[in-house]
C-alpha cells in the first residue's frame, strides 16, 4: 500500500456565498487509478498480503460503477486478470466508467440483478480452473479495509487543517463504508466535528444501520479507539427517487457549483451531498462562519455518462 494524499483545499468563491468556511478534501483527484474514493479504498483492499498471494480478481458493479473501473485500473496496473460481473443490461454505446472498464482489458459477464452471487461464484471457478489464484471483492469495496482507508484518511485531513477545528463534515453515502471510516476517524482524531452522510440511495433505516455496522467492525478491528454511538447522521431527504434520481434542485446547485468557482460535482453522489450542504445553511442548520469540510468521493465519470444535465 501506498501512503497517498489529495489536497484540502480552501473553496471561497462558494464559500464566501453560502457564508461559511468551505474547505474541500479533493478525492476526486486522488492520484491513482481513475481517482475518487473508490480508488482509495482499493489502495487498502489490494493491501501487501494480498498482492503477494493472489493475480486475479473478481469483482461487480453496475455499468457506471465507480468501483469497477478503479478496480480495473488497478488490476490493469497490477497485471492482473479482472473478471467484472455487472448487474445491467449490456449498453449499446460504452460510456463513462464502462468504456475505461473495457479499454482496461477486463472481461465482461452481464447478468440480472439476481444471479449476481452464482456469477461470481462461477467467474472464481472459471479464474481457478484457468490458473490464476482469484480475490473475491464486494461490490462497492465494502468491507473493513475500506472502511480503513477512511480512518486512515482522517489523520491525513487533521494534518493538513492545520489546526483549524472543522464544525461540519459532509459526505455522500451510499453502502456506508466511507462514512463508517471517517465517523470513526473523526470521533478519535477531530471530536467536536459533526458527520453528515447524505443518503444517495437508501432510507435513513437501511443506511444508518449500514454504517453502525461498518462502524462496529472497523472498532473492532482497530482495537476499539472509540465508544460505540447509538446514532449517527444519516439524511436521506436528497437522493430523489433514488440511485441515479435526478431533480431539479439539484442540477440548479450541481450548475452553480461549476460556474461559481470550478467545483464539478456529478448528479448520482457528490452533486446530492453538496446541494443538501448549500440548503443546510439555507435553512440554518449551519451557523454562518462556521468551518465545513466537503469530502469530494469522485463521480467526474458519472457525469459524463449522463444527459440529464
Ligand atoms: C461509491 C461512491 C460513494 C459512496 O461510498 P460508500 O462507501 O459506498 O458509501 C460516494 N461517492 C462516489 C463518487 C462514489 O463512487
Amino acid at each position: 500500500m501506498l501512503q497517498i494524499y489529495s489536497l484540502l483545499e480552501s473553496f471561497n468563491l462558494v464559500g464566501t456565498e453560502l457564508g461559511i468556511n468551505l474547505r474541500i478534501k479533493r478525492d476526486d483527484l486522488y492520484p491513482l487509478p481513475g481517482g475518487g474514493s473508490k480508488a482509495r479504498k482499493l489502495n487498502y483492499i489490494l493491501n501487501e498480503d494480498i498482492r503477494k498471494n493472489y493475480n486475479a480478481i473478481v469483482t461487480t458493479g453496475s455499468n457506471q460503477s465507480n468501483h469497477l473501473r478503479a478496480t480495473a485500473l488497478w488490476a490493469a496496473k497490477l497485471g492482473w486478470k479482472l473478471t467484472c460481473v455487472i448487474h445491467d443490461d449490456e449498453p449499446v454505446i460504452y460510456e463513462g466508467n464502462l468504456k475505461i472498464v473495457k479499454l482496461s482489458g477486463a472481461e465482461l459477464r452481464f447478468v440480472q440483478k439476481t444471479e449476481v452471487k452464482d456469477a461470481m461464484d462461477k467467474a472464481m471457478v472459471d479464474l481457478s480452473n484457468e490458473g490464476y489464484k482469484p480475490f473475491y471483492i464486494w461490490g462497492g469495496g465494502h468491507c473493513v479495509e475500506g472502511a480503513l482507508a477512511y480512518y486512515e484518511a482522517v489523520k491525513e485531513l487533521k494534518e493538513q487543517l492545520k489546526g483549524v477545528k472543522p464544525d461540519f463534515l459532509f459526505v455522500a453515502s451510499g453502502t456506508g463504508t466511507t462514512q463508517a471510516g471517517i465517523e470513526i476517524g473523526v470521533r478519535q482524531f477531530l471530536p467536536g466535528c459533526k458527520v453528515i452522510g447524505i443518503s444517495v440511495a437508501r432510507d435513513e433505516q437501511r443506511g444508518k444501520e449500514a454504517v453502525l455496522e461498518s462502524m462496529g467492525t472497523l472498532n473492532n478491528y482497530l482495537g476499539n479507539p472509540i465508544t460505540m454511538p447509538d446514532n449517527i447522521e444519516f439524511d436521506d431527504n436528497w437522493m430523489g427517487c433514488g440511485y441515479e434520481a435526478t431533480y431539479p434542485e439539484l442540477i440548479d446547485t450541481i450548475k452553480w457549483a461549476a460556474k461559481t468557482e470550478g467545483l464539478i460535482l456529478d448528479p448520482t453522489y457528490t452533486g446530492k451531498a453538496f446541494h443538501a450542504l448549500r440548503m443546510y445553511v439555507k435553512n440554518e442548520v449551519i451557523k454562518p462562519n462556521s468551518n465545513v469540510v466537503f469530502w469530494h468521493t469522485g463521480g467526474l465519470l458519472n457525469l459524463m455518462a449522463t444527459n440529464k444535465i
